[in-house]
């Protein structure tokens, strides 16, 4: 049986049967996607708000990403880190053009981006400081992936629970709090590593004190400043990169998400001064920065810039924030309406996924960030039609689920 042609039901038994049951799926297969449009396996459309988590900020199928996947597909796949790879040259180069940093190295997703972070911490503070400084703080209700390093950056339980020991040398403090974290650095501390604002973690953004505080305290102790723009970062927040709207630069950034348009990528950037700590056979990736994602990135890197998404971003998110204020203000049940950009939440009195199934009953898609909390992360090719329809279906939803 072709995979075009096998219906939901199908579908869903053969998952059910055969896949580790790490996901709590929604009970639909898509299977087309058209910029912020996408089609289940029965012909039926949605607006795509949740855009593969915050992967798709080009929309589905977009014309650039699709030539160059193509292009490059009929060209070289794959030749290992053995040799030199002109696209990963090239995606390297407009990184660091248009970013704070000096070198980057390649992964395939966002946990491993955080590794290569967390180990280029630790080899530099050693090098740096001849001494045992490894720990890194993280902040509590953060997110930072799921293997077992970046699952102990990740200070929450629900996550962590079942999985000890943990690696050692994670010292947790509360989120968006600068005296908690002045007060945790001390002579062990190597780096802190924070999102700039918590996605997982309910679209939580701090005070414009924040990052300028945490670079501050840095600076004052040597101490790396590493920032996780995972999710955050590639215009989501309407700025290419989220720390620009605070002029707080880091010393280590990490990305993946929406970096390669839609393939697995992550990318671990630095300052010379720390990525010095990478010498040849410190680190490595089988698949990181192949000819077939880097040459796919640089497309999609390249249009979110030309294109200028970030400030579309800006624009559509500030659209959205309004209309969703809008609803706030009518239904008691939202608490708060939270985001940047576009990543934009509503916080509820309530479990949000009742909320979100209602949504997606009436061809909506969005997604949640902890319990309470409907999150969304639209493409950021996202026109005020689409912010209108998805505004229409919550509002509706709102009046019928939230009596
Ligand atoms: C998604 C995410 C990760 C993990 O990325 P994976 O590609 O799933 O490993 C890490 N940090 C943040 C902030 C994220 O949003």
């Amino acid at each position: 049986m072709t995979p075009e042609r096998m219906d939901t039901k199908t579908i869903l038994e053969w998952a059910e049967r055969h896949l580790m049951t790490t996901y709590a799926r929604a009970p639909l297969c898509l299977v087309r996607g058209d910029g912020v449009r996408v089609w289940d396996a029965d012909g039926k459309e949605y607006l795509d708000f949740v855009g593969g988590i915050a992967v798709d900020a080009l929309g589905h199928c977009h014309p650039k990403v699709v030539a160059a996947l193509r292009e490059q597909a009929g060209t070289l796949l794959h030749v290992s880190n053995l040799f030199h790879i002109a696209p990963q040259a090239q995606l390297a180069r407009l990184l660091v053009e248009h970013s704070f940093a000096d070198r980057v190295f390649f992964s395939n997703s966002g946990a491993e981006a955080n590794e290569a972070a967390i180990k280029l911490a630790r080899k530099y503070a050693k090098e740096a400081f001849a001494s045992d400084r490894t720990e890194i703080i993280t902040m509590r209700g953060g997110f930072h992936g799921r293997t077992l390093a970046t699952l102990t950056a990740t200070a929450q339980e629900k996550y962590q629970r079942g999985f000890e020991p943990l690696v050692p040398g994670f010292k947790y403090v509360p989120y968006g709090n600068l005296r908690a974290v002045e007060q945790a650095v001390d002579s062990r501390t190597a780096a802190i590593l924070v999102e700039p604002i918590q996605g997982e973690g309910g679209v939580v953004v701090p005070d414009d004190g924040y990052l300028p505080g945490l670079r501050r305290l840095c600076d004052e102790t040597g101490v790396l400043l590493m920032l996780d723009e995972i999710q955050t970062g590639v215009g989501r927040t309407g700025r290419l990169w989220a720390y620009q709207h605070w002029g707080a630069e880091p010393d280590v950034m990490t990305l993946a998400k929406a970096l390669a348009g839609g393939l697995p990528i992550g990318a671990t950037l630095a300052k010379e001064f720390c990525a010095r700590a990478f010498t040849p056979g410190s680190h490595a990736s089988t698949f990181g920065g192949n000819p077939l994602v880097t040459r796919v990135a640089l497309a999609a890197l390249e249009t979110v810039i030309a294109e200028r998404l970030p400030e579309r971003a800006a624009r559509m998110g500030d659209y959205l924030l309004a209309r969703l204020r809008e609803l706030a203000a009518r239904f008691p049940a939202v608490r708060a309406v939270r985001g940047m950009g576009l990543l934009v939440a509503l916080e509820l009195d309530r479990p949000a996924g009742p909320l979100v199934a209602a949504c997606r009953e009436q061809g909506l898609l969005v997604l949640t960030a902890g319990e309470q909390v409907l999150r969304m992360t639209p493409p950021l090719i996202v026109n005020e039609a689409a912010v209108d329809r998805a505004a229409e279906v919550l509002e509706d939803v709102l009046g019928r689920e939230v009596a």
